[in-house]
């Protein structure tokens, strides 16, 4: 089964092709099929803008399409930065991202925060499935490791024996991360509803 991955993220891209391509998926960016399109996420929800960001994908290729809407949500701050995550106070890169974050919590008590990936399939006739995957932790204290991409190195996931998701070999997150349960969802679902 053919999919198209809505999104130009590459940290993005290389996780769903890491968990989908064994299972015989044939996994294609939005790149990768000719696609220069970065549509604009007018949504209030992380579900809206999934599928907004699938919806503009499909009208142009009539394929089944996978996107998702991801982000980081810290209590502290009310769930900031939230569905902002990917441009948290129009800061320009994911470092400068970061250590916002580690700025605004220097004198928090509670450091709990969690990442949310909203997924958003669409079928070849067009219609939307959600499925939402929720991975819970807390913010360290300062940034550490190399792996993943955007938050990365300042979350800890509560099964991950107090080390941050950057530090940590990638099998680890694509087995436990937010996106990994949001795609165990897709792939029970597609199990039990199969695509040609
Ligand atoms: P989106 O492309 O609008 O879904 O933005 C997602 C943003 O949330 C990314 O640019 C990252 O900043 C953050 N994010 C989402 N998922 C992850 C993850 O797995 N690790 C680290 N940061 C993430």
């Amino acid at each position: 089964m053919k999919l198209i991955i809505a999104s130009n993220n590459s940290g993005k891209i290389r996780e769903y092709k890491e968990i989908l391509e064994p299972l015989g998926f044939e996994v294609f960016s939005q790149g990768e099929v000719g696609i220069v399109l970065d549509a604009e996420e007018t949504g209030t929800t992380f579900e809206e803008n999934a599928e907004i960001k699938a919806r503009a994908i499909y009208g142009k290729t009539g394929c089944c399409v996978i996107s998702d809407d991801s982000g980081l949500c810290v209590d502290a701050l009310h769930g900031e930065p939230g569905l902002y995550s990917a441009r948290y106070c129009g800061l320009a890169t994911e470092h400068e991202r970061r250590q916002a974050i580690l700025n605004k919590l220097q004198d928090a008590g509670d450091r709990s925060a969690e990442f949310i990936c909203c997924i958003c399939f669409l079928d070849t006739s067009g219609e939307a499935h959600l499925f939402k995957g929720v991975w819970h932790g807390t913010i360290a204290f300062a940034e550490e490791g190399t792996n993943g991409f955007g938050y990365d190195p300042i979350f800890i996931s509560e099964d991950s024996n107090g080390r941050t998701t950057a530090s940590l070999p990638l099998p680890f997150k694509e087995t436990h991360s937010h996106r990994a349960r949001a795609v165990r969802m897709l792939l029970a679902y597609l199990a039990e509803h199969p695509v040609n």
